[in-house]
């Protein structure tokens, strides 16, 4: 019998704009880990005019968030076939990362680590403020740190970009307001389960890739099971 792959369930934390789904698709183009991104997940619903998605936008509009039973349906459904993952966006309350536990713990599947996105609040400000993103696939873009080739269309499927309508000055602060109200304490939660390691975010895509990468414990091709892209 051959022995089984490693897997590699990782939660990328951190506030709005520090760059976790551009992290979690670079980690998937390159290695097949595939991302679970909750905010790409509601979006899709709003698009599609789902009741779920009626509800959640009234609170992604405001910045902020939407309840936990919500949320938890959603993740059950998106974790149950897969075995490595990345979790984008979610948990982002203590009660969630609880049941997030009893879920994974049932279906033998624990998280192996979690990677701390630190960012100061001016930089989260004007990438958020600056970023542009693909709404079908959730590819994101940065007016000044990472353009596409051509203003406004996705350099991958040539589809339109735009501004997410949460993206404004105002709504942004709230969201951070909201992360270090209600999403921080998670830092303490994994720190006590000894699965937290934290990256200085600050840096270029590439180096916080390569920092990302430094810290990951598995060879993510290996615990993909698909072959890694240069
Ligand atoms: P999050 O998923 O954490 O909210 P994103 O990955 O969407 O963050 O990134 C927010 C914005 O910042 C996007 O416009 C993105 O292009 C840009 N960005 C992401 N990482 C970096 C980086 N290391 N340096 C400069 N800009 C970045
Ligand atoms: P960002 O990383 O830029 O904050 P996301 O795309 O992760 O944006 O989330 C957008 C919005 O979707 C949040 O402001 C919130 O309203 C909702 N959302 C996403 N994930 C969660 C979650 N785990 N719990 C509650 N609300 C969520």
């Amino acid at each position: 019998m051959s022995a089984p792959r490693l897997a590699v369930r990782l939660i990328f934390l951190g506030p709005p704009g520090a760059g976790k789904g551009t992290q979690s698709k670079v980690l998937e183009d390159r290695f097949g880990v595939f991302q679970i991104s909750t905010g790409d997940l509601l979006r899709k619903h709003v698009v599609d005019g789902t009741e779920l998605g009626k509800e959640a936008k009234t609170y992604m509009d405001a910045g902020a968030l939407v309840p936990d039973p919500i949320m938890m349906g959603m993740i059950g459904q998106q974790i149950g076939a897969i075995d490595s993952f990345i979790l984008d966006g979610f948990p982002r309350t203590v009660a969630q990362a609880e049941a997030l536990d009893d879920l994974l713990a049932r279906a033998g599947k624990p998280i192996t680590q979690v990677i701390q996105f630190g960012v100061n609040h001016d930089t989260l400000v004007r990438r958020l403020t600056g970023r542009w993103s693909n709404p079908r696939t959730g590819r994101v873009y940065h007016v000044e740190f990472n353009p596409p080739k051509v203003h406004g269309i996705d350099d991958e499927d040539g589809g339109p970009l735009m501004q997410r309508t949460d993206d404004t000055r105002d709504v942004v602060e709230k969201r951070l307001q909201i992360y270090a109200e209600q999403t921080a304490a998670l830092k303490d939660y994994y720190r006590r389960r000894g699965l937290l390691q934290r990256i200085d975010a600050h840096a270029s895509i590439e180096d916080v890739t390569a920092a990302i990468l430094g810290n990951v414990n598995v060879i993510l091709s290996e615990a993909s099971g698909v072959e890694a892209k240069p």
